[in-house]
């Protein structure tokens, strides 16, 4: 299937335009025509991170006229492993402006145009509806689905990637022409089951592989060209180096762009996705400490037994003074729970305090009553009590 180009072409490129792209130009399927409807293209990403980074990059490279980022977070040191749009003296800048800075360096002929806000049902159309197409970047569900719910309800083309550990996937979700990220996955998964990348990390490289692939969709749908990634799904595997595909069908009951949608308006995603599962905010409820309180405790010899949830790799980076490894996972299987002892109070804690609620409602209903978890967990931990350790 190949689709009309998205983006009408501009009147006319400069001599100096005209230099810088004339290895686009000589290709025949781009040519004058094709760039000159880049350079009239605004092209929005939601993030400028790990797909951000390699996607901004290009699409400047290339001769986007228009590149919006949303981003409202600021460069931190264990950014630089993957998102190379940012540099090590842009430690503590905001992203955003970051990223229009290396950008401006690529190519001073783009217009960066810069919205610092977390994105949400409220603001969400205003910043799309400026835009032709709409790349995320991003690493949760809730602003998955508000991307796509906007992209379905505003009738525009959004063009998604995901990244973990080996792994990447990519497609392009355009409800008037195929089906939406609903179509594939109707429901949210629930809440701690799927990790994220700063849960379970992420090859560096990766970025690049499926950012580019994001980028390479966004030219191809500007310009009208080749076959877009529409009702299909790309699956990556760098360990294995297999790109795979999966045809996705549109979904005739999806609650959005189905025949009978439930979804007319934009909803409250956090709650749709749930960051914590309600039986881990309900024994969280009273049951949560503070880092200091821990502290306290410790120092004072009282009796309790530390446990930390996370994965073995994490723990070797960091963890709390006196505490025992035992991976959530083991918890969820039951195993855990026999060798745990009775005589003491037990004492939960992960890398933010998430998985370690997730246990923590296991041990309430196995009758371990007194149980609490450390609300921020071991980076809560580094940065009040022992800031001379590392965080990730
Ligand atoms: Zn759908």
């Amino acid at each position: 299937m190949s689709l009309p180009p998205l983006v009408e072409p501009a009147d006319e490129l400069t001599v100096d335009e005209v230099r810088r792209y004339s290895r686009h130009l000589i290709i025949p399927d781009v040519g004058m025509d094709g760039q000159k409807r880049l350079k009239n293209a605004k092209v929005l990403f939601v993030g400028a991170g790990g797909l951000g980074s390699p996607g901004l990059m290009y699409l400047a490279a290339a001769g986007v006229g228009t590149l919006g980022i949303v981003e409202f977070d600021e460069v931190d040191e264990s950014n630089l492993q993957r998102q190379v749009v940012h540099s090590q003296s842009d430690i503590g800048r905001p992203k955003a402006e970051s990223a229009r800075d290396t950008i401006k360096g690529i190519n001073p002929y783009v217009n960066v145009v810069l919205h610092q806000e977390r994105l949400e049902a409220e603001n969400v159309k205003d910043v799309f509806s400026q835009y032709d197409l709409i790349i995320d970047g991003t690493d949760n569900f809730a602003t998955r689905y508000l991307v796509n719910d906007a992209c379905v309800l505003l009738g525009k083309p959004y063009v998604w990637g995901s990244i973990y550990r080996f792994d990447g996937q990519a497609s392009v979700f355009w409800s008037e022409h195929g089906p939406c990220y609903r179509c594939l996955y109707p429901e949210p998964p629930p809440p701690g089951m799927v990790p994220s990348c700063a849960e379970g990390g992420v090859l560096g490289v990766l970025c690049a592989s499926i950012g580019s692939i994001q980028a390479n969709e966004a030219i191809k749908l500007l310009a009208g060209i080749g076959e877009p990634l529409v009702g299909r799904l790309m699956i990556y595997d760098a360990l294995e180096m297999q790109y795979r595909q999966v045809k996705v069908r549109k979904d005739p009951d999806c609650a959005i762009c189905g025949e009978n949608p439930t979804v007319t308006e934009l909803i409250d995603y956090e709650a749709f996705c749930g960051v914590v599962s309600e039986e881990a905010q309900a024994a969280a409820a009273d049951s949560t400490i503070t880092p200091k309180q821990l502290k306290e405790w410790i120092d004072d010899g009282e009796n309790i037994e530390l446990i930390d949830v996370r994965e073995p790799n994490e723990f070797e980076i960091v963890s709390i003074p006196g505490a025992r490894l035992i991976p959530k996972n083991e918890f969820l299987m039951g195993s855990a729970l026999e060798n745990l002892p009775h005589d003491k109070k037990i004492v939960l804690n992960c890398k933010t305090g998430v998985r370690s609620a997730e246990v923590l409602a296991v041990l309430k209903s196995a009758g371990f009553a007194d149980a609490v978890h450390v609300g921020g967990g071991v980076i809560g931990w580094v940065n009040q009590i022992e800031p001379e350790k590392p965080v990730y």
